[in-house]
């Protein structure tokens, strides 16, 4: 299976992300979101991470310009029909992601495989909505994309062998390394990772130390970069919520019970970085 072009659905923070690293591996992408605002913040997130790189000579000025000349904007879903591969990376709703796969298998080549970069919904229930569910994949990749070197490649029940190996080449081919995982709520990375940051809300929400004093705790005892409140932040407490909802609905179990200030946080808009604040203050 050959991947030459790749669609990206979703300019937030991953879309944004993952569009970046496939346009520096030489790919041609087209980035695709519901309105034209969505891509023009994408676009300025890709500019200013190239742009970093630049100022720290890993990059030069001629590779940032051919980087971002390899990605190409769109609102019209039907853009991306002659894509090898399309990387879902919309807002973390299941009902949301079934609509998109349902249309990108109306719309995309019966070739082309259909990835998810969901950080917790079932790849399997994704996969069934859709007539090819052999060709439907998780492809997990990290926070700060351009920075972590991790991909989750998630099978689902039914993914083909090939396309997994397909898959895994083009994590390799954007300079990541491919861990091979089964399909199961939050997978490996967020079964461990969410319950750790709602455990550290919920011990601000218990009032036993401040947002900054858990951080250090977790920064310095444990030797994590970041502490759990400031990587909630980072991930958007929105999607922290929803991957605590979908691990305590899955498994059934109160231990993925999601800590009510974090629910509070999300029902005042308080998402994080991106929204300016979350449990810290950005400008
Ligand atoms: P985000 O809120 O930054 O961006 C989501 C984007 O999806 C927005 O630009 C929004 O306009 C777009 N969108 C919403 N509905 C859409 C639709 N129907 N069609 C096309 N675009 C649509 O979110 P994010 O942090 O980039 O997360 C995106 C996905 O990546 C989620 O599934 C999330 O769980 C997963 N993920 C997030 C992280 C993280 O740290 N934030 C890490 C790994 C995976």
């Amino acid at each position: 299976m050959n991947i030459e072009q790749v669609g990206v659905v979703g300019a937030g923070q991953m879309g944004s992300g993952i569009a970046q690293v496939c346009a520096a591996a030489g790919l041609q992408v087209i980035l695709f979101d519901l309105n034209l605002q969505a891509l023009e913040r994408g676009v300025a997130a890709i500019s200013a991470s190239l742009q970093r790189l630049v100022s720290k000579d890993k990059l030069s000025q001629a590779e940032l310009d051919e980087t971002l000349a390899k990605v190409s904007l769109s609102t019209d879903l039907s853009d991306l029909g002659q894509a090898d591969i399309v990387i879902e990376a919309a807002s973390e709703n299941e009902q949301i992601k079934q609509s998109i796969f349902r249309q990108l298998d109306e719309v995309c080549k019966p070739v082309a495989i259909l990835a998810t970069n969901t950080s917790s919904i079932s790849i399997t229930r994704l996969a069934a909505v859709t007539n090819r569910p052999g060709q439907v994949i998780g492809m997990h990749f990290m926070n700060p994309v351009p920075m972590m070197k991790l991909v989750e490649v998630i099978r689902a029940l039914q993914t083909d062998d090939e396309v997994f190996r397909a898959v895994s080449t083009l994590a390799e081919r954007a300079g990541k390394t491919p861990v091979d995982i089964k399909d199961a709520p939050g997978f490996v990375a967020n079964r461990i990772l969410l319950p750790m940051i709602n455990e550290g809300i919920f011990c601000l929400h218990e009032g036993l130390a401040s947002s900054e004093e858990i951080d250090t705790v977790m920064k310095l005892g444990m030797s994590h970069p970041m502490g759990p409140l400031a990587l909630a932040d980072l991930i958007g407490l929105d999607t922290c919520l929803s991957i605590m909802e979908v691990l305590y609905d899955s498994f059934k179990d109160p231990k993925y019970r999601p800590c009510p200030l974090l629910v509070q946080m999300v029902d005042a808009g308080y998402l994080g970085r991106k929204s300016g604040r979350g449990f810290y203050h950005y400008e």
